[in-house]
């Protein structure tokens, strides 16, 4: 279930990208997912997701800010 070595899917966001937690766990951290484009993130990734509004997501953000 829960593979810590598994790449993340990512794909090309464009202009429905909206993002939200998935419920799975990748080594050790909550994986988010846009459910237009699928591509995926967790906050040790570079690249912060953004949404169609050309906004952060609160969840992420939420996400980001955790220590
Ligand atoms: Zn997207």
């Amino acid at each position: 279930m829960d593979d810590p070595t598994r790449p993340l899917t990512v794909s090309g966001c464009r202009s429905e990208c909206a993002w939200s937690a998935t419920g799975d766990v990748l080594g050790g951290d909550p994986v988010f997912d846009c459910s237009a484009c699928g591509s995926e993130w967790v906050r040790s990734e570079p690249w912060t997701p953004i949404d169609a509004q050309g906004e952060v997501p609160d969840s992420v953000l939420a996400e980001r800010r955790r220590t």
